[in-house]
């Protein structure tokens, strides 16, 4: 449905999250990109303006650029800000259809997929909701299009108005309205006459149409392929008649899905549903989480929840450079460091996000030093009682023995594990005393 927009942005993300260190210079130019790739997809100039606006305020300051991912953080915001932009108010594809028999006025261009969208809605409110429903054409003009609805109807086991020649569109509105009220009907739905484009004279149909039906609610059908055209279309629509909300059909198609992104930001009404095909049931409730999240592909979300998990963490991990600045460094924290480096994607990822040492982290890759090694390590502390951890200096030849052991490992190995241990320690202390000192002094002058 976004393919185009979801590669386009992807690359740009990859590009940003790659970097360790961001500065507004480097946002800005991402967001640069961005913004081409919306306007691309056809989004309103307007919308992307406004979109890049509300995430560089956000993504530029120092909370952002100095994190410890800031490639992610800026990702995050962009897909937060997407949901805002797609997001209307109650549940996705909510339905005012209480009150008992609740109408349905659908509304749009002829060929933007109503008549379809009808029969589809239709059975999903049955099958989906348990709702009894009645479906009338309206479309006096095209007696195809009222034996379609009937066809679809028998096709999806939902009631259709039955047609009588030479009734105008008010009358079977009416007649409609009647019929669902005798029969026990929970919903009846109005697939209204469409035109090629705009016209008086069809406004001033629906619009009659709309006075004697006093519709729940007024979907407009459009053509999701269309782009801009569609938000346009929708805009007038909504002047005139008044709408309360959208399906996008055609969305199945390699369509740019700008009219996705824009229709909300311009004509305030939330798209309820989109279209996915011909069948009959291809179509599908308009989730902004789930749309955003297929926009920035599906794995960065993933990776945003853990990212969000790492801010808390960043917090921890201030608290703990306090006590290893003393030379406080046991296998609690040695464990700590080896969880956050899986999470960071091993050594050689978490390497390759910082600056200069993408060289590096790819010799340890090849070196094998990865994963596996990271949990055998973790397995042996694992194996290690409280106390132990707490204060490695007390193992001997028994312990290592009894450690080892557990872990399925060598005495060897928790020998060089034992070591690391040591030099971290050691290191800490030593960054510890030049931060009072030497380091921060130096970076102040
Ligand atoms: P109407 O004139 O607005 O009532 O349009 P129709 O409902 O007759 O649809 C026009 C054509 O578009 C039909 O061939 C439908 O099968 C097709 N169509 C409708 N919705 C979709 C959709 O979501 N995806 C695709 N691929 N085709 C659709």
């Amino acid at each position: 449905m976004f393919e185009n927009l979801s590669e386009r942005l992807g690359g740009v993300f990859d590009r940003l999250t790659k970097q360790g260190a961001l500065s507004e210079d480097d946002v800005k130019t991402a967001l640069r990109e961005v913004r081409v790739a919306l306007l691309e997809a056809d989004v309103s100039l307007p919308v992307a303006r406004q979109f890049i606006k509300a995430v560089e305020k956000k993504a530029t300051g120092a909370a952002v650029t100095k994190s410890v991912t800031p490639g992610q953080q800026v990702v995050k915001i962009v897909h937060d800000e997407l949901i805002g932009v797609l997001r209307g108010e109650g549940e996705p594809g909510s339905l005012k259809i209480d009150s008992p028999p609740a109408p349905i006025l659908m509304v749009g261009l002829q060929g933007g997929g109503k008549t379809t969208t009808t029969a589809k809605l239709a059975k999903r409110l049955k099958e989906r909701d348990g709702k009894k429903v009645l479906m009338a054409s309206l479309d006096v003009n095209r007696p195809a299009a009222m034996e379609q609805l009937a066809i679809l109807g028998t096709q999806i086991g939902v009631d259709t108005l039955p047609i009588i020649k030479g009734e105008d569109p008010v009358a079977i509105a009416k007649r409609a309205k009647t019929q669902a009220g005798l029969g026990g009907y929970d919903v009846y739905m109005l697939d209204t006459a469409g035109r090629l484009s705009i016209d008086e004279e069809l406004m001033a149909q629906v619009e009659a149409v709309r006075d004697v039906a006093n519709p729940r609610e007024t979907l407009l059908v459009v053509d999701g392929l269309t782009g801009q055209d569609a938000v346009h279309t929708a805009e007038n629509f909504d002047e005139r008649i008044g709408i309360s909300g959208v399906v996008l059909t055609r969305m199945d198609g390699d369509g740019r899905g700008g009219a996705a992104l824009s229709m909300r930001a311009v004509t305030g009404k939330p798209i309820k549903f989109v279209g996915l095909g011909e069948k009959m049931d291809a179509l599908e409730t308009f989730e902004p989480d789930r749309i955003a999240g297929r926009i920035l592909g599906m794995g960065d979300i993933v990776s945003l929840v853990e990212k969000a998990q790492q801010t808390l963490e960043a917090e921890q991990a201030e608290r703990m450079m306090k006590r290893f600045s003393k030379g406080q460094f046991n296998m609690n924290d040695l464990k700590m460091q080896l969880e956050q480096m899986i999470k960071m994607g091993g050594m050689e990822g978490m390497m390759s996000m910082m600056p200069g040492m993408a060289k590096a982290a790819k010799q340890m890759g090849d070196a094998g030093i990865d994963d596996k090694i990271l949990r055998q390590q973790i397995a042996l502390i694992h194996s290690m009682t409280k106390r132990e951890r707490a204060n490695p200096q007390i193992l001997q030849a028994s312990r290592k023995k009894r450690i080892a052991k557990g872990a399925g490992m060598e005495v060897s190995d928790l020998n060089k594990l034992l070591k690391m241990q040591r030099q971290m320690s050691d290191m800490m202390k030593k960054m510890g005393k030049m931060g009072k000192g030497g380091m921060l002094k130096q970076a102040m002058r």
